[in-house]
């Protein structure tokens, strides 16, 4: 097959020590904005190809290691060419896979492409750091290495931003990878996979195995060879995938769930606000890991801003994400669409009082796809499921309180911590908040969504376990670092040791 037609095909193979290959077992992959296509057949590997592609990982290492950090950065230099050269078919791919809609698929290859030319970059930059020793004529310095094998395993909500920003960092630092992605979205991570081996890596470098999460993923966590595992995905499982790869000695790396505030202050621009909480808490239908699903609001102006939200949400066209004039797509598949469904049955026990949505839309083809109302709930307090569990869907509660420390006591008041955003003209309060919110990524007077490659992005309390990722945190993850003493004399007498 040609490379063209290689790319544009929508069936998935695996690539296992530099060879394409179908896998034991074919799955099909459906598109959640209409479940009668079948966008392609998908490879479904066990335990043993999981096992193939990290022998293959070992047996290409040392070679990858000792290649020149910038040249294995021109070769990731040459993956950007290719994934800008590709982006519409990647896009395209996950609007029909994933079901974000075209104009949110376009931006998310956008974002894929400015994390992998900073992380090329990273293979021109220090590797380490020259310091004083107390030891006269002592050449003293610490050095990053590679891990070595790592695994990367992800979820389906950013199925080409967040391989990219995982493979892109272990590769610059020297480490030959085993990619498995979320077992609904095998073919965005197919492409991706894709621009980095036709970038020209050698045979076994970059692996990539679709499958089970209990087979495949179990494997590239529980196998000795493997020295560090980057996660990106629920709590339920990254916890118990932490505790597995500290057991089998390797670093580890998890960026779970959010239940991300926007606080709404007093002297805050409401129609700025309202619109940043819209596009946070229903952009990518709010299957982002930062979308905004509370929104704590100043009492002086709630009611002007629960009007204002109920009439935005029931604005939003829902549909499929190739009509250009939809704004939110669906549920990724039907699991996840019975949860949103459940918890706003749950919101309703809980008291919660409905000022938008609450079901399924209606109309000429929406009946066979994944959809949601985008749902507004208004008097929630943090007492409620709403307020406290990730939903991972198109659901907003509205949290009235009295003034700035309540606000920031309700922001906090959850197991979570990935991101929060404040609105408000008062600098003090700003820096107050910026100062006092417990979570690894702050906006003032933007939406809660986002985050740029050059700054560490990731989570605090039960979000997160183990370092950042992007920026250079990336690169730093996947390393081990090294503190190096050398006596250039090759005489003198050693002193000061403690
Ligand atoms: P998930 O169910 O935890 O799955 C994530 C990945 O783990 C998938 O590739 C999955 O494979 C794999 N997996 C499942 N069981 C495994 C096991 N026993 N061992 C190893 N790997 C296993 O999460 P998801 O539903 O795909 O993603 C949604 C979640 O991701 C949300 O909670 C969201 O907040 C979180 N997220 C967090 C961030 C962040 O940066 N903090 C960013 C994005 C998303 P299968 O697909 O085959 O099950």
């Amino acid at each position: 097959m040609s490379t063209q037609s290689a790319i544009e095909s929508t069936d998935v193979l695996a690539h296992i020590d530099g060879e394409w290959i179908a896998g034991p077992e074919q799955k099909p992959n459906i598109n959640p904005a209409d479940t009668r296509e079948i966008i392609g057949m998908s490879a479904h590997c066990g335990r043993k190809e999981a096992v193939a592609a990290i022998e293959a990982a070992a047996r290409a290492l040392p070679a990858w290691r000792e290649t020149p950090a910038p040249k294995r950065g021109n070769i990731l230099f040459e993956a950007v060419r290719l994934m800008k050269e590709r982006a519409e078919v990647l896009a395209m791919a996950m609007c029909r896979e994933e079901g974000k809609t075209l104009h949110e698929a376009r931006g998310e290859v956008q974002k894929s492409i400015i994390a992998l030319e900073f992380n090329a970059g990273e293979g021109r930059r220090p590797t380490g750091q020259v310091v004083p020793s107390e030891m006269g004529r002592t050449f003293a310095y610490h050095v990053r290495q590679p891990l070595g094998v790592v695994s990367i395993i992800t979820p389906w909500n950013f199925p080409v931003a967040i391989p990219t920003w995982k493979i892109a960092p272990a590769l610059v630092a020297g480490n030959t990878v085993v990619f498995k992605p979320a077992s609904v979205t095998p073919l965005t991570g197919r492409l991706v996979a894709q621009c980095f081996i036709d970038a020209g890596l050698p045979r076994g470098v970059l692996n990539f195995v679709p499958g089970g999460g209990g087979t495949v993923g179990d494997e590239l966590v529980g196998n000795r060879t493997v020295r560090g595992v980057s996660f990106t995905g629920s709590n339920e499982i990254g916890m118990g995938l932490a505790r597995q790869a500290l057991e089998t000695r390797k670093k580890c790396q998890c960026e779970m769930g959010g239940k991300n505030p926007m606080v709404i202050l007093a002297d805050a621009d409401i129609e700025l606000a309202v619109d940043a909480t819209l596009q946070g808490a229903f952009g990518s239908t709010g299957q982002r890991c930062t979308a905004t699903s509370r929104v704590i609001v100043d009492r002086s102006v709630y009611a002007e801003v629960v009007e204002r939200l109920a009439a935005g949400a029931k604005a939003i066209k829902v549909g499929n994400g190739l009509d250009p004039t939809v704004k939110m797509g669906p549920s990724v598949d039907k699991g996840q669409h019975n949860t949103v469904l459940d918890y706003i049955q749950v919101a309703h026990a809980d008291g919660a009082k409905l000022v938008a949505g609450g079901g399924r839309p209606q109309g000429e083809g929406l009946e066979h796809g994944f959809f949601t109302e985008p749902t507004v709930f208004a008097d929630c307090h943090m007492g409620m499921r709403i307020t406290q569990e990730e939903v991972f869907g198109p659901i907003l509660a509205v949290v009235p309180v009295d003034g700035f420390d309540a606000a920031l006591e309700a922001a906090n008041g959850v197991a979570f911590g990935l991101s929060a955003s404040v609105y408000t003209r008062d600098l003090v309060l700003a820096q107050r908040f910026t100062d006092a919110i417990e979570v690894g990524i702050v906006h003032v007077n933007n939406p809660t969504v986002g985050g740029e490659a050059q700054l560490p992005f990731g989570g605090m309390k039960e979000t997160g376990v183990g370092q950042r990722e992007m920026g250079t945190f990336g690169v730093d993850f996947f390393s081990e670092v090294k503190a190096v003493y050398v006596d250039y004399t090759a005489a003198a007498r050693r002193t000061n040791i403690y």
